[in-house]
């Protein structure tokens, strides 16, 4: 068995991953619910980053967590989507990694997360890091390892 502080994987560094701020979709904490259900809607994914107008990271936003700021006490309520802003549903608690963190921190933090968030020592955000990209990455290596085993 390989030393673990050896393995090449691990000293990947994870700027290789980051896809770039100007590349992810994301919505400001005062735009409201409809905005950012149109923005998942159309961009087809789960959920996206909550940036303020200096691009500094304030939280996340889902559909789920829309959809279930609709629900009424029997029905749903989509009049509250114009409503309600997204500050007032958003995550404010999420694990985020800083530019620097090693590769191994960003993959532990993937297991329960789809993706990332990367931010700079000055705590702007730079950009997102997917699950499924690490995956495909550690797919890679493996099949490059048994090649060379061969
Ligand atoms: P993927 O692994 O590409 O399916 O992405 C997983 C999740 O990461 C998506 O459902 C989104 O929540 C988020 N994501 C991926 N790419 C972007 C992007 N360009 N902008 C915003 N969020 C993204």
């Amino acid at each position: 068995m390989q030393n673990l502080q050896e393995c090449h994987v691990l000293q990947q560094p994870i700027e290789s991953f980051i896809i770039s701020a100007e590349e992810v979709a994301h919505v400001q904490p005062d735009n409201s619910l409809e905005h950012a259900l149109l923005v998942l809607v159309k961009s087809g994914y789960t959920a996206i980053p909550v940036l303020d107008t200096s691009f500094k990271l304030r939280g996340l936003i889902s559909k789920a967590q829309i959809l279930d700021s609709m629900i009424g006490i029997e029905k749903l309520e989509p009049e509250r989507l114009h409503k309600t802003s997204v500050g007032d549903v958003m995550s404010i608690s999420f694990q985020c990694v800083s530019e620097d963190a090693p590769f191994e921190k960003v993959l532990s933090y993937s297991i329960n997360n789809p993706f990332i968030c990367v931010e700079n020592h000055q705590g702007s955000f730079l950009g997102i890091i997917t699950r499924s990209k690490l995956l495909a990455y550690l797919n890679g290596y493996l099949h490059e390892q048994k090649k060379h085993q061969k």
